[in-house]
């Protein structure tokens, strides 16, 4: 029965019943002509969620690190300069592709628990006079450590500084649970996947392309070909793929944009940082401590939490794994053994979440963490009830 409990990793998050229902289809021919039908309106409506007019919607099939790696490969060549901070595990493996692509890649060392460093990115950029640095790199959220950066102020940093670089952002854990405003905020790709905020498999990369990105295809000589932005643009502007497409992701996908705009995405965004703060309001009546420094970092779809000292978080979310069938994310990297992660993102609500707090709370106390059992459960309670936008009326 365990197979029923949600799990509380960032991703793969958990599936809806429409979404699962909606993917459960015989095979079609992606080479007839009503195949067009299917696929552009799902691109068309992508652009919504990545708040884009002129940018173009990519998808490939593949997890979200072929996003980076297609990103990478159409619009630069070996030897190019990128810039890119070092703040988690994600924006660290992003840099290690860079690295085995050839590029020339200028690493800004950051703390874990901090983000994208818009002032020393302005600092460089504005040093660098002859415009070597090709493309700026941000990962919006960091997964690993609960981590949300402001790419609006990144953007100002480039702007400032008169910089003409390329602004990319990873925005695999933050699309369609937080923000993201890619024609605002001056993104030239935005790289994500179908498993997280869009609550589906694994299986699909998703890429919002400028022209600007587009344009550079041209004198970009990374070696690519199953990535090619240009061979996908041309197949999907005849209403096909390149090579077979992911049918039943794309099916999901429909439907998985149909659920979030009927609920809205402003009521979206709104749920997911709702969700957070109970689990913020439980963290704190542990005692523990967020590994995200200061709140306007707070990520509202995942959470890494210190585990006091002397505990190892990696036994603890084995344990909560074995002895109650919930899974919890492990710490990455650095923080290994330091923090566990709690996912919120995705098809989550007030009621799924007090069970995970309720578990992770059993395990803790099984593991002899110096915890009151019920104390996080009751802080997330008290705020769940306060906001909870029905509940006053109903007891009315
Ligand atoms: C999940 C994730 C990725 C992509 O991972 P895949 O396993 O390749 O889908 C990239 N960046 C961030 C921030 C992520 O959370």
């Amino acid at each position: 029965m365990t197979g029923q409990n949600p799990v509380f990793i960032p991703g793969p998050t958990n599936i809806p019943d429409r979404i699962r229902h909606a993917m459960n289809m015989q095979t079609m021919d992606h080479r007839a002509p009503d195949f067009v039908d299917v696929l552009a309106p799902v691109l068309r409506d992508l652009k919504k969620l990545f708040r884009t007019e002129t940018g173009e919607i990519i998808t490939f099939p593949s997890s979200g690190t072929g996003g980076w790696e297609a990103a990478v490969t159409n619009t630069l060549s070996p030897g190019d300069k990128v810039l890119v901070a070092r703040y988690g595990m994600f924006s660290h493996r992003w840099i290690d592709l860079c690295q085995r692509q050839g590029l020339d890649v200028q690493v800004i060392e950051c703390e874990w628990g901090t983000g994208a460093p818009a002032d020393r990115f302005a600092e460089v950029l504005a040093a660098d006079t002859a415009h070597e640095i090709k493309a700026v790199l941000v990962t919006h959220n960091e997964t690993a450590t609960g981590v949300f950066s402001d790419v609006g102020a990144v953007r100002a940093a480039m702007d400032g500084a008169g910089h003409p670089a390329m602004l990319f952002v990873d925005c695999v854990s933050s699309l369609a649970s937080m923000d993201f405003r890619m024609d605002e905020w001056g993104v030239d790709i935005a790289i994500s996947g179908s498993q997280k905020g869009l609550m589906l498999t694994a299986g699909m990369a998703i890429l919002a392309v400028s022209r600007k990105a587009m344009a550079a295809t041209r004198a970009a000589t990374c070696p690519r070909c199953y990535f090619d932005f240009r061979d996908m643009t041309r197949a999907n502007a005849a209403g096909g793929y390149p090579y077979t497409p992911p049918l039943q992701l794309i099916f999901g996908l429909r439907t998985a944009l149909d659920m979030l705009f009927e609920e809205g995405l402003d009521n979206v965004f709104a749920r997911h940082q709702r969700l957070a703060e109970g689990v913020r309001q439980a963290v704190s009546a542990w005692g523990l401590k967020l590994c995200a420094r200061s709140p306007e970092l707070y990520s509202n779809s995942v959470s890494a939490i210190y585990v006091p000292e002397g505990f190892d978080s990696d036994a603890l979310v084995n344990h909560a794994y074995n002895a109650y069938g919930v899974s919890f994310g492990i710490g990455l990297g650095e923080m290994a053994g330091k923090v566990f992660r709690i996912g919120h993102l995705g098809a989550l609500t007030d009621v799924m979440v007090l069970s995970g707090l309720a578990t992770i709370e059993m395990a803790m106390k099984d593991l002899d963490y110096p915890i009151e059992l019920g104390s996080g459960v009751a802080a997330a309670q008290e705020y769940y009830r306060k906001t909870s936008a029905n509940a006053m009326s109903a007891a009315a």
